[in-house]
This record gives structure tokens, sequence and C-alpha cells, in this order.
């Protein structure tokens, strides 16, 4: 159910702005407020879910279509052959600073392992 006190609910409702790059039934996409990286887009599932540890198995086809949509907009932006990458934060030792899951993709700069 959508929440009132989520940012995420309230941009994919529409109340606060986002440049969104892709819409359907289950998942909203749209660009990163503060990009770290060329391409830093974000993917959620229209409903609240507040993290991966929420998730059951009801879930699997959405978290499969926000995976499948990740590698979409990759390619849409060019970087399916160069590479990018996909980031679920969960908690607080991962700094998930929004409690509604959302998937990072990221791509355009070489990216660093181990991550920060
Ligand atoms: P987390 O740290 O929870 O994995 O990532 C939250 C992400 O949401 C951050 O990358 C942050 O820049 C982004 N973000 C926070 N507030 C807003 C906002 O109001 N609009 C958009 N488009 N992104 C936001
Ligand atoms: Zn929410």
């Amino acid at each position: 159910m959508p929440s009132s006190d989520c940012l995420f609910c309230r941009i994919i409702s529409g109340e606060i702005p986002a440049t969104k790059v892709y819409e359907d039934d289950t998942l909203v996409a749209f660009n990163d407020i503060s990009p770290q990286a060329p391409m830093h887009a974000l993917i959620v599932p229209r409903e609240h879910v507040a993290t991966l540890n929420d998730l059951g198995e009801k879930h699997d086809a959405i978290v499969g279509a926000m995976i499948r949509r990740a590698a979409a907009i990759a390619s849409e932006r060019g970087y399916a052959v160069s590479g990018y990458r996909t980031v679920f934060n969960c908690n607080a030792d991962a700094g998930q600073a929004v409690f509604h899951i959302h998937l990072h993709v990221l791509g355009g700069r070489k990216m660093g392992w181990p991550p920060g």
C-alpha cells in the first residue's frame, strides 16, 4: 500500500517530481537526483516494500522484472557491452536511505571493486 510518508511512493504517485524514464503497471524508473555516474537510474516497484528483507515469494516476478528493466535501460543508453552496475542496498550497513526497495542502475564510467 502506498505510504504518504515514503518519498518513492510520492514520486510514483507524481506528488513529488522526478525525471521518469520508464513506467508500466508494476514498475517505475526515474533518474537519481544525485547521480553517481553518467547513467544513474532507480527502478522501483509500485507496491511499497520497505527492504529486501520484506520480499516474499509473491514478489519474485516483480524483482525479476526490475532486473530485466535495468538491463533494458542500460542497453537503451548504450552500456550493454561496456558494462554497468546494479545495486540494491539493504538497511544501515549498506547505506539504505529510502525505505522503499529500489534497484540502482549505474553506467558510463569505470566502477571500483570492492564497493565502498
Ligand atoms: P539508497 O541509499 O537508499 O540505496 O539510495 C537512495 C537514492 O535515492 C540515493 O541515490 C539518492 O540520491 C536518491 N534520492 C533521494 N532523494 C531523491 C529524490 O527526491 N528524487 C530522486 N530522483 N532521487 C532521490
Ligand atoms: Zn513507498
